[in-house]
Protein backbone atom coordinates (compact mmCIF):
# COMPACT_ATOMS: atom_id res chain seq x y z
CA UNK A 1 0.00 0.00 0.00
CA UNK A 2 1.34 3.27 -1.12
CA UNK A 3 1.61 5.75 1.88
CA UNK A 4 -0.54 8.37 0.43
CA UNK A 5 -3.64 5.38 0.83
CA UNK A 6 -3.37 5.22 4.33
CA UNK A 7 -5.62 6.76 6.50
CA UNK A 8 -3.50 8.00 9.92
CA UNK A 9 -4.51 9.77 12.82
CA UNK A 10 -2.59 12.17 15.28
CA UNK A 11 -3.27 12.47 18.50
CA UNK A 12 -1.47 15.18 20.33
CA UNK A 13 -2.62 17.78 22.70
CA UNK A 14 -0.02 20.65 21.73
CA UNK A 15 -1.70 22.17 18.55
CA UNK A 16 0.94 23.25 17.00
CA UNK A 17 2.59 19.75 17.25
CA UNK A 18 -0.22 18.76 16.11
CA UNK A 19 -0.50 20.88 13.16
CA UNK A 20 3.44 19.92 12.20
CA UNK A 21 2.52 16.27 12.46
CA UNK A 22 -0.35 16.96 10.02
CA UNK A 23 1.51 19.58 7.57
CA UNK A 24 4.17 16.35 7.54
CA UNK A 25 1.98 13.98 6.36
CA UNK A 26 0.45 15.85 3.35
CA UNK A 27 3.96 16.45 2.38
CA UNK A 28 3.99 12.52 2.05
CA UNK A 29 0.33 12.82 0.56
CA UNK A 30 -1.11 11.01 3.18
CA UNK A 31 -4.47 13.59 3.51
CA UNK A 32 -6.90 11.29 4.70
CA UNK A 33 -5.57 12.37 8.54
CA UNK A 34 -7.65 12.45 11.31
CA UNK A 35 -6.86 14.38 14.49
CA UNK A 36 -7.29 13.81 18.50
CA UNK A 37 -6.67 16.42 20.97
CA UNK A 38 -6.07 14.37 23.34
CA UNK A 39 -6.48 10.49 24.52
CA UNK A 40 -10.77 10.84 25.28
CA UNK A 41 -11.26 13.07 22.04
CA UNK A 42 -9.41 10.53 19.85
CA UNK A 43 -10.89 7.79 21.02
CA UNK A 44 -14.26 9.86 20.80
CA UNK A 45 -13.47 10.18 17.13
CA UNK A 46 -12.29 6.87 16.79
CA UNK A 47 -15.62 5.16 17.92
CA UNK A 48 -17.52 7.20 15.20
CA UNK A 49 -15.26 5.57 11.77
CA UNK A 50 -17.00 3.37 10.19
CA UNK A 51 -13.53 1.62 9.61
CA UNK A 52 -10.47 1.84 12.11
CA UNK A 53 -7.39 4.24 10.35
CA UNK A 54 -4.72 2.33 9.12
CA UNK A 55 -2.48 4.33 11.60
CA UNK A 56 -2.79 6.30 14.80
CA UNK A 57 0.28 8.10 15.43
CA UNK A 58 -0.19 8.27 19.58
CA UNK A 59 2.22 11.31 21.84
CA UNK A 60 3.11 9.42 25.27
CA UNK A 61 2.90 11.94 27.52
CA UNK A 62 -0.86 13.95 27.48
CA UNK A 63 -2.72 15.67 30.41
CA UNK A 64 -5.64 13.38 31.53
CA UNK A 65 -5.52 10.38 29.55
CA UNK A 66 -1.69 9.27 28.82
CA UNK A 67 -0.97 7.75 25.55
CA UNK A 68 -0.41 4.46 27.19
CA UNK A 69 -3.71 3.71 28.46
CA UNK A 70 -5.11 5.37 25.66
CA UNK A 71 -2.72 3.08 23.20
CA UNK A 72 -4.89 0.38 25.75
CA UNK A 73 -8.64 1.43 24.93
CA UNK A 74 -7.63 1.11 20.51
CA UNK A 75 -6.74 -2.03 21.17
CA UNK A 76 -9.13 -3.38 23.13
CA UNK A 77 -11.94 -1.96 21.46
CA UNK A 78 -9.84 -2.26 17.89
CA UNK A 79 -9.83 1.01 16.56
CA UNK A 80 -6.95 0.90 14.63
CA UNK A 81 -4.93 -1.70 12.82
CA UNK A 82 -1.45 0.00 14.27
CA UNK A 83 0.11 2.57 16.03
CA UNK A 84 3.27 4.62 16.22
CA UNK A 85 4.40 5.89 19.61
CA UNK A 86 5.36 9.40 19.76
CA UNK A 87 8.55 9.74 22.85
CA UNK A 88 11.50 8.92 23.21
CA UNK A 89 10.52 5.87 25.32
CA UNK A 90 13.25 3.36 25.87
CA UNK A 91 12.69 0.04 23.94
CA UNK A 92 12.01 -1.97 27.75
CA UNK A 93 9.18 0.00 28.04
CA UNK A 94 8.09 0.44 24.33
CA UNK A 95 8.28 -3.12 24.38
CA UNK A 96 5.98 -3.24 27.42
CA UNK A 97 3.23 -1.43 24.92
CA UNK A 98 3.99 -3.51 22.54
CA UNK A 99 3.35 -6.61 24.52
CA UNK A 100 -0.42 -4.72 25.90
CA UNK A 101 -1.00 -4.07 22.17
CA UNK A 102 0.06 -7.45 20.98
CA UNK A 103 -2.51 -9.25 23.02
CA UNK A 104 -5.36 -7.40 21.20
CA UNK A 105 -3.94 -7.83 17.78
CA UNK A 106 -2.69 -3.97 17.42
CA UNK A 107 0.84 -3.66 15.53
CA UNK A 108 3.27 -1.49 17.21
CA UNK A 109 5.19 0.36 14.12
CA UNK A 110 7.65 1.47 16.78
CA UNK A 111 8.28 4.83 18.58
CA UNK A 112 9.56 8.14 16.99
CA UNK A 113 11.38 10.87 18.78
CA UNK A 114 10.47 14.28 18.89
CA UNK A 115 10.71 16.40 17.09
CA UNK A 116 9.14 14.53 14.52
CA UNK A 117 10.61 15.08 10.62
CA UNK A 118 9.53 13.87 7.67
CA UNK A 119 12.22 11.15 7.91
CA UNK A 120 10.91 9.70 10.64
CA UNK A 121 7.28 9.87 9.95
CA UNK A 122 8.16 8.54 6.58
CA UNK A 123 10.41 5.66 8.53
CA UNK A 124 7.51 4.57 10.66
CA UNK A 125 4.80 4.50 8.39
CA UNK A 126 6.55 2.35 5.74
CA UNK A 127 7.29 -0.23 8.39
CA UNK A 128 3.19 -0.37 7.95
CA UNK A 129 3.60 -2.26 4.33
CA UNK A 130 6.45 -3.93 5.54
CA UNK A 131 4.41 -5.84 7.66
CA UNK A 132 1.73 -6.37 5.60
CA UNK A 133 2.51 -8.74 3.37
CA UNK A 134 3.31 -11.19 5.88
CA UNK A 135 0.22 -10.02 7.77
CA UNK A 136 -3.51 -12.37 7.45
CA UNK A 137 -5.68 -10.28 5.50
CA UNK A 138 -7.55 -10.01 8.78
CA UNK A 139 -5.04 -8.25 10.95
CA UNK A 140 -6.68 -10.38 13.65
CA UNK A 141 -8.12 -13.73 12.55
CA UNK A 142 -10.80 -15.06 15.00
CA UNK A 143 -10.84 -18.51 16.29
CA UNK A 144 -11.25 -20.75 19.22
CA UNK A 145 -8.76 -23.48 20.64
CA UNK A 146 -10.86 -26.42 18.69
CA UNK A 147 -9.04 -25.03 15.81
CA UNK A 148 -6.17 -24.62 16.94
CA UNK A 149 -5.70 -27.94 18.15
CA UNK A 150 -7.13 -29.49 14.71
CA UNK A 151 -4.56 -27.20 12.85
CA UNK A 152 -1.54 -28.46 14.74
CA UNK A 153 -2.96 -32.14 14.07
CA UNK A 154 -3.44 -31.20 10.39
CA UNK A 155 -0.22 -30.03 9.83
CA UNK A 156 -1.32 -26.27 9.17
CA UNK A 157 1.00 -24.69 11.45
CA UNK A 158 4.54 -25.17 9.85
CA UNK A 159 7.77 -24.24 10.62
CA UNK A 160 9.05 -20.78 8.27
CA UNK A 161 13.04 -19.93 8.18
CA UNK A 162 14.76 -16.70 8.84
CA UNK A 163 18.36 -16.95 8.05
CA UNK A 164 21.59 -16.25 10.17
CA UNK A 165 24.56 -14.26 9.14
CA UNK A 166 27.95 -14.15 10.81
CA UNK A 167 29.24 -10.57 10.53
CA UNK A 168 32.24 -11.33 10.20
CA UNK A 169 32.61 -12.89 6.37
CA UNK A 170 28.41 -12.36 5.91
CA UNK A 171 28.19 -16.59 5.64
CA UNK A 172 24.87 -17.66 6.77
CA UNK A 173 25.22 -19.95 9.25
CA UNK A 174 21.82 -21.08 10.66
CA UNK A 175 18.54 -19.97 10.36
CA UNK A 176 15.86 -19.53 13.27
CA UNK A 177 12.37 -21.70 12.78
CA UNK A 178 9.28 -19.34 13.29
CA UNK A 179 6.13 -20.65 13.19
CA UNK A 180 3.40 -20.02 10.64
CA UNK A 181 -0.55 -21.14 10.76
CA UNK A 182 -0.99 -21.21 6.84
CA UNK A 183 -4.98 -21.82 7.38
CA UNK A 184 -7.14 -23.77 4.45
CA UNK A 185 -8.51 -20.15 2.93
CA UNK A 186 -5.16 -19.56 2.33
CA UNK A 187 -4.09 -16.66 5.07
CA UNK A 188 -1.51 -16.87 7.00
CA UNK A 189 -1.37 -16.43 10.78
CA UNK A 190 1.65 -15.04 11.99
CA UNK A 191 2.40 -17.10 15.54
CA UNK A 192 1.63 -13.51 17.60
CA UNK A 193 -1.71 -14.32 17.15
CA UNK A 194 -2.13 -18.06 18.26
CA UNK A 195 1.21 -19.02 20.62
CA UNK A 196 0.03 -17.08 23.67
CA UNK A 197 -2.92 -18.74 22.72
CA UNK A 198 -1.47 -21.91 22.80
CA UNK A 199 0.08 -21.17 25.98
CA UNK A 200 -2.88 -20.71 27.76
CA UNK A 201 -4.83 -23.95 26.71
CA UNK A 202 -1.76 -26.01 27.35
CA UNK A 203 -0.87 -26.78 23.52
CA UNK A 204 3.16 -24.91 23.65
CA UNK A 205 4.94 -28.51 23.92
CA UNK A 206 2.97 -29.81 21.57
CA UNK A 207 3.82 -26.68 19.18
CA UNK A 208 7.72 -26.69 20.42
CA UNK A 209 7.64 -30.59 19.35
CA UNK A 210 6.06 -30.20 16.03
CA UNK A 211 8.40 -27.28 15.46
CA UNK A 212 11.73 -29.02 15.97
CA UNK A 213 10.74 -32.14 14.38
CA UNK A 214 9.95 -30.19 11.33
CA UNK A 215 12.68 -27.94 11.42
CA UNK A 216 15.15 -30.69 11.75
CA UNK A 217 13.33 -32.11 8.13
CA UNK A 218 14.52 -29.27 6.48
CA UNK A 219 17.72 -29.07 8.01
CA UNK A 220 19.10 -32.60 7.11
CA UNK A 221 17.88 -32.11 3.10
CA UNK A 222 19.76 -28.61 3.64
CA UNK A 223 23.03 -30.20 5.23
CA UNK A 224 22.45 -32.93 2.54
CA UNK A 225 22.52 -30.24 -0.23
CA UNK A 226 25.75 -28.94 1.17
CA UNK A 227 25.12 -26.37 3.11
CA UNK A 228 25.22 -27.12 7.29
CA UNK A 229 23.04 -24.88 8.71
CA UNK A 230 22.55 -24.56 12.98
CA UNK A 231 18.99 -24.45 13.77
CA UNK A 232 17.13 -22.02 15.96
CA UNK A 233 14.26 -23.26 17.52
CA UNK A 234 11.41 -21.01 19.96
CA UNK A 235 10.64 -23.03 23.11
CA UNK A 236 7.56 -21.84 25.65
CA UNK A 237 8.23 -21.15 29.28
CA UNK A 238 5.91 -23.90 29.59
CA UNK A 239 8.61 -26.23 28.98
CA UNK A 240 10.53 -25.08 31.63
CA UNK A 241 8.01 -26.66 33.86
CA UNK A 242 8.02 -30.17 31.83
CA UNK A 243 10.42 -32.65 33.45
CA UNK A 244 10.33 -34.63 29.76
CA UNK A 245 11.24 -31.79 27.81
CA UNK A 246 14.91 -32.70 27.54
CA UNK A 247 14.52 -36.25 26.50
CA UNK A 248 11.86 -35.79 24.10
CA UNK A 249 14.07 -32.64 22.37
CA UNK A 250 17.10 -35.28 22.33
CA UNK A 251 15.05 -37.84 20.96
CA UNK A 252 13.36 -35.72 18.15
CA UNK A 253 16.86 -34.29 16.87
CA UNK A 254 18.50 -37.94 17.11
CA UNK A 255 15.40 -39.39 14.49
CA UNK A 256 16.84 -36.92 11.91
CA UNK A 257 20.54 -37.84 12.74
CA UNK A 258 20.93 -34.38 13.68
CA UNK A 259 23.59 -33.69 17.23
CA UNK A 260 22.24 -31.85 19.64
CA UNK A 261 24.96 -29.75 19.10
CA UNK A 262 23.72 -28.55 16.34
CA UNK A 263 20.37 -27.21 17.46
CA UNK A 264 20.15 -23.99 19.70
CA UNK A 265 16.93 -23.52 21.89
CA UNK A 266 15.88 -20.08 22.40
CA UNK A 267 14.49 -19.37 25.55
CA UNK A 268 12.90 -15.75 26.48
CA UNK A 269 14.40 -13.72 29.12
CA UNK A 270 11.43 -12.74 30.58
CA UNK A 271 10.21 -16.62 30.84
CA UNK A 272 13.54 -17.92 32.55
CA UNK A 273 13.20 -14.72 34.79
CA UNK A 274 9.86 -15.75 35.83
CA UNK A 275 10.49 -19.28 36.95
CA UNK A 276 14.05 -19.21 37.18
CA UNK A 277 14.44 -21.91 40.04
CA UNK A 278 12.25 -24.42 38.44
CA UNK A 279 13.30 -23.92 34.72
CA UNK A 280 17.30 -24.31 35.92
CA UNK A 281 17.21 -27.93 35.87
CA UNK A 282 15.53 -28.56 32.48
CA UNK A 283 18.30 -25.80 30.58
CA UNK A 284 21.04 -27.82 32.73
CA UNK A 285 19.79 -30.71 31.24
CA UNK A 286 19.48 -29.40 27.84
CA UNK A 287 23.23 -28.07 27.98
CA UNK A 288 24.13 -31.31 29.09
CA UNK A 289 22.98 -33.51 25.86
CA UNK A 290 24.72 -30.93 24.44
CA UNK A 291 22.04 -28.54 22.94
CA UNK A 292 22.86 -24.99 22.14
CA UNK A 293 21.37 -22.61 24.83
CA UNK A 294 19.92 -18.85 23.71
CA UNK A 295 18.10 -15.80 25.77
CA UNK A 296 15.93 -14.42 23.27
CA UNK A 297 14.76 -11.11 23.89
CA UNK A 298 18.16 -9.94 25.92
CA UNK A 299 17.47 -6.54 27.37
CA UNK A 300 13.95 -6.52 27.85
CA UNK A 301 13.81 -9.37 30.49
CA UNK A 302 15.39 -6.97 33.96
CA UNK A 303 17.57 -9.80 34.63
CA UNK A 304 20.64 -9.57 36.83
CA UNK A 305 23.78 -10.59 36.25
CA UNK A 306 24.18 -12.92 38.99
CA UNK A 307 20.65 -14.74 37.93
CA UNK A 308 22.02 -14.87 34.38
CA UNK A 309 25.64 -16.44 35.18
CA UNK A 310 23.80 -18.96 37.07
CA UNK A 311 22.08 -20.35 33.85
CA UNK A 312 24.27 -22.37 31.26
CA UNK A 313 23.12 -20.22 28.07
CA UNK A 314 25.44 -20.14 25.08
CA UNK A 315 24.11 -17.64 23.23
CA UNK A 316 22.53 -13.83 23.61
CA UNK A 317 20.22 -12.60 21.30
CA UNK A 318 19.70 -8.92 21.83
CA UNK A 319 16.18 -7.70 21.19
CA UNK A 320 15.46 -6.25 17.79
CA UNK A 321 13.49 -2.67 20.05
CA UNK A 322 17.25 -2.19 20.68
CA UNK A 323 18.78 -3.07 17.54
CA UNK A 324 16.68 -1.54 15.40
CA UNK A 325 17.65 2.29 14.55
CA UNK A 326 20.92 1.72 17.18
CA UNK A 327 23.21 3.36 14.96
CA UNK A 328 21.08 6.69 14.94
CA UNK A 329 19.72 6.65 19.11
CA UNK A 330 22.76 6.63 21.94
CA UNK A 331 19.79 5.03 24.32
CA UNK A 332 19.74 2.12 22.50
CA UNK A 333 23.18 2.18 21.24
CA UNK A 334 24.39 2.09 24.75
CA UNK A 335 22.39 -0.99 25.31
CA UNK A 336 23.62 -2.65 22.68
CA UNK A 337 27.34 -2.03 23.79
CA UNK A 338 26.44 -3.10 27.36
CA UNK A 339 25.21 -6.48 26.22
CA UNK A 340 27.15 -7.05 23.60
CA UNK A 341 30.31 -6.16 27.26
CA UNK A 342 28.39 -8.92 29.35
CA UNK A 343 27.94 -11.44 26.75
CA UNK A 344 31.68 -11.30 26.16
CA UNK A 345 32.80 -11.41 29.61
CA UNK A 346 30.06 -14.79 30.25
CA UNK A 347 31.45 -16.57 26.52
CA UNK A 348 28.15 -16.31 25.21
CA UNK A 349 27.89 -15.74 21.47
CA UNK A 350 25.96 -12.76 20.70
CA UNK A 351 23.58 -12.39 17.89
CA UNK A 352 22.02 -9.13 17.00
CA UNK A 353 17.86 -9.31 15.46
CA UNK A 354 16.18 -6.94 13.77
CA UNK A 355 19.15 -5.83 11.65
CA UNK A 356 17.27 -3.36 8.73
CA UNK A 357 19.70 -1.28 7.75
CA UNK A 358 23.18 -1.15 6.37
CA UNK A 359 23.58 1.75 9.14
CA UNK A 360 22.55 -0.74 12.10
CA UNK A 361 24.52 -3.38 10.38
CA UNK A 362 27.93 -1.49 9.68
CA UNK A 363 27.62 -0.34 13.73
CA UNK A 364 27.09 -3.75 14.92
CA UNK A 365 29.83 -5.17 13.15
CA UNK A 366 32.47 -2.32 14.82
CA UNK A 367 30.96 -3.23 18.23
CA UNK A 368 31.87 -6.95 17.62
CA UNK A 369 28.63 -8.58 17.28
CA UNK A 370 29.01 -12.29 16.12
CA UNK A 371 26.04 -12.99 14.14
CA UNK A 372 22.95 -10.70 12.52
CA UNK A 373 19.57 -11.40 11.27
CA UNK A 374 16.89 -9.50 10.27
CA UNK A 375 15.12 -8.30 6.89
CA UNK A 376 18.39 -6.83 5.59
CA UNK A 377 19.55 -10.11 5.44
CA UNK A 378 15.98 -11.91 4.64
CA UNK A 379 12.46 -12.15 5.80
CA UNK A 380 11.15 -15.66 7.12
CA UNK A 381 10.63 -18.04 4.53
CA UNK A 382 9.07 -21.53 3.90
CA UNK A 383 11.78 -24.00 3.91
CA UNK A 384 11.82 -24.52 0.13
CA UNK A 385 12.59 -20.70 -0.41
CA UNK A 386 15.66 -20.60 2.04
CA UNK A 387 18.06 -21.40 -1.01
CA UNK A 388 16.68 -18.40 -3.21
CA UNK A 389 16.82 -16.22 -0.08
CA UNK A 390 20.71 -16.72 0.27
CA UNK A 391 21.87 -16.62 -3.35
CA UNK A 392 20.26 -12.88 -2.81
CA UNK A 393 21.94 -11.79 0.55
CA UNK A 394 25.13 -9.70 -0.34
CA UNK A 395 27.04 -8.77 2.39
CA UNK A 396 27.03 -4.64 2.60
CA UNK A 397 30.73 -3.80 2.17
CA UNK A 398 32.31 -2.10 5.24
P1 LIG B 1 11.20 -13.82 18.17
O1 LIG B 1 11.64 -15.16 18.65
O2 LIG B 1 11.85 -12.63 18.77
O3 LIG B 1 11.39 -13.86 16.59
C1 LIG B 1 11.79 -12.78 15.83
C2 LIG B 1 10.63 -12.07 15.21
O4 LIG B 1 11.10 -10.89 14.60
C3 LIG B 1 9.95 -12.86 14.12
O5 LIG B 1 8.57 -12.53 14.14
C4 LIG B 1 10.59 -12.30 12.86
O6 LIG B 1 9.79 -12.42 11.71
C5 LIG B 1 10.74 -10.86 13.25
N1 LIG B 1 11.83 -10.21 12.54
C6 LIG B 1 12.94 -10.77 12.05
N2 LIG B 1 13.75 -9.85 11.49
C7 LIG B 1 13.14 -8.67 11.64
C8 LIG B 1 13.48 -7.34 11.26
O7 LIG B 1 14.52 -7.05 10.68
N3 LIG B 1 12.59 -6.38 11.60
C9 LIG B 1 11.42 -6.64 12.25
N4 LIG B 1 10.62 -5.63 12.52
N5 LIG B 1 11.06 -7.89 12.62
C10 LIG B 1 11.93 -8.89 12.31
P2 LIG B 1 7.46 -13.63 14.10
O8 LIG B 1 7.87 -14.77 13.20
O9 LIG B 1 6.17 -12.95 13.84
O10 LIG B 1 7.49 -14.23 15.55
C11 LIG B 1 7.08 -13.46 16.63
C12 LIG B 1 7.35 -14.16 17.93
O11 LIG B 1 6.53 -15.32 18.08
C13 LIG B 1 8.78 -14.69 18.03
O12 LIG B 1 9.62 -13.64 18.38
C14 LIG B 1 8.62 -15.73 19.11
O13 LIG B 1 8.64 -15.14 20.38
C15 LIG B 1 7.22 -16.27 18.85
N6 LIG B 1 7.35 -17.54 18.11
C16 LIG B 1 7.57 -17.75 16.79
N7 LIG B 1 7.63 -19.06 16.52
C17 LIG B 1 7.47 -19.71 17.69
C18 LIG B 1 7.47 -21.09 18.08
O14 LIG B 1 7.63 -22.01 17.29
N8 LIG B 1 7.28 -21.34 19.41
C19 LIG B 1 7.12 -20.37 20.33
N9 LIG B 1 6.95 -20.70 21.61
N10 LIG B 1 7.12 -19.07 20.01
C20 LIG B 1 7.29 -18.74 18.71
CA1 LIG C 1 13.43 -16.27 18.88
CA1 LIG D 1 13.67 -12.23 19.84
Amino acid sequence: MALKELQVMVVEDHGFQRRIAVRLLAELGVDKVLEGADGLHALEVLRQQAAPPDVVLVDLDMPGMDGIECIGHIAQERLARAVVVVSALDPALLNTVQTMARAYGLRVLGSVEKPLTRDKLEAALNRFDQHSGEEPDDAVAEFGVEALTEALRNGEITAWFQPQVEFANGKVIGVEALARWERADGSLVRPNHFVPMMEREGLANALTDRMLDEACKWKQRWDHGGHRLKLSVNVSAMALADPSAADRYQAIVESHDIEPEEVILEITESSVMSDAARGLGLLARLRLKGFGLSIDDFGTGYSSLAQLAQIPFTELKIDQGFVFGAHAQPRKRAVVEASLDLARKLGLTTVAEGVESIEDWQMLAELGCDIAQGYLIGRPVPGSELQAVMNRWRRPVH
